[in-house]
């Protein structure tokens, strides 16, 4: 029988491996990398290891290779983790890889977006196992509910190499990813410190992630893991708040699944009007603290 294992690599992803295996029209099992297992995203079980952070990608990918068998699909939510590690399973297994999947044509075709989503690309599967990663935001998502068996197994995660600390630099905002809300600064911001008091301070405000375009990278305005776009992030929230952000090819291809998408920007016959759902012509530095004003936040 087809049935997908979904890897967790962090919380939210169970549901959207959930709605992926729904569009394949076939059970899964998760198999869970990272933090606490979720039991009702209606898996038929749920393996753990207890691991609390993320192992290496070698490491999670020779964990994913012992649990493969009898898997049709080997799927995980797109993101640069997924992509680091999935890449090395499909290798281990030698399987095919399809990655940043936006629809299921069938349990073999799917379509994903090419040349910075400005076209789509149907593709057929050829190997079994496949390794898919997918964008959550092509993918209704089904009810909760349930309860998952859990089994939780022991694996030696310092058999290829050690994580000795991690830290993280955007102060505890949510990833980037996985944010119903980003809101995202371009070349205009003129330094990490404006940066991060008119786009981080809109961003917490709202709860949300704050992104970057990469000219406000390479300017040394925000930092790389900022970045969103073609060779960025992808990211899909409800709500891009797009600011000082001119629209370039690039940078849509990272936010062009986002739900709705907002932009402010002094130059009226800036290219982000053309994609934008609401576009604001005005000056950011007086937008955004009025805006913040009005919200009393
Ligand atoms: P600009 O193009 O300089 O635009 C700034 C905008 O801000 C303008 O529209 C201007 O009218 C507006 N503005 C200025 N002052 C204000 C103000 N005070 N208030 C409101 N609006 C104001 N880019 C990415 O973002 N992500 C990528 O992944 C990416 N990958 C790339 C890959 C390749 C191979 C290449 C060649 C380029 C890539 N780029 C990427 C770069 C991309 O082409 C653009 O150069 C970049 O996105 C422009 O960033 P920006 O909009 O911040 O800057």
């Amino acid at each position: 029988m087809s049935k997908v294992l979904g890897v967790v690599f962090s919380a939210a992803d169970s549901y959207a491996i959930q709605a992926f295996a729904s569009a394949l029209g076939m059970p899964f099992d998760l198999l869970c990398l990272s933090g606490a297992p979720v039991t009702d995203a209606g898996a038929g079980k749920v393996i753990e290891f207890g691991l609390g952070d993320l192992p290496v990608a070698d490491s999670a990918a020779t964990m994913i290779q012992t649990h493969a068998s009898g898997y049709t699909v080997i799927a995980g939510v797109s993101s640069m983790a997924s992509k680091d590690v999935l890449a090395r399973v499909a290798g281990l297994l030698d399987a095919g890889m399809i990655t940043d999947v936006i629809k299921v044509n069938s349990p073999t075709q799917f379509v994903r977006p090419i040349v910075a989503g400005t076209m789509l690309a149907t593709v057929d599967a050829l190997s079994s196992p496949l390794v898919v990663t997918f964008r959550p935001a092509g993918f209704e998502m089904p009810a909760r509910g349930g309860s998952s068996p859990v089994e939780t197994l022991n694996w030696d995660v310092s058999a290829v190499a050690q994580v000795q600390s991690r830290s993280q630099k955007s102060g505890g905002r949510p990833d980037l990813t996985q944010a119903k809300i980003v809101v995202s600064g371009g070349r205009p911001l003129k330094d990490a410190a404006t940066f991060e008091a008119i786009i981080g301070g809109l961003a917490d405000a709202l709860g949300g992630a704050a992104g970057a375009t990469r000219a406000a990278v390479d300017s040394g305005i925000a930092a790389n893991e900022l970045q969103v776009g073609q060779t960025g992030k992808i990211v899909a929230p409800d709500l891009y708040i797009a600011a000082g952000i001119s629209g370039s090819t690039q940078h849509m291809a990272g936010i062009k699944d986002s739900k709705i998408i907002v932009a402010i920007n002094k130059d009226g016959d800036a290219p982000i009007f053309e994609f934008a759902d609401f576009g604001l012509v005005a000056d950011l530095y007086d937008a955004i603290p009025e805006f913040r004003r009005l919200i009393g936040k």
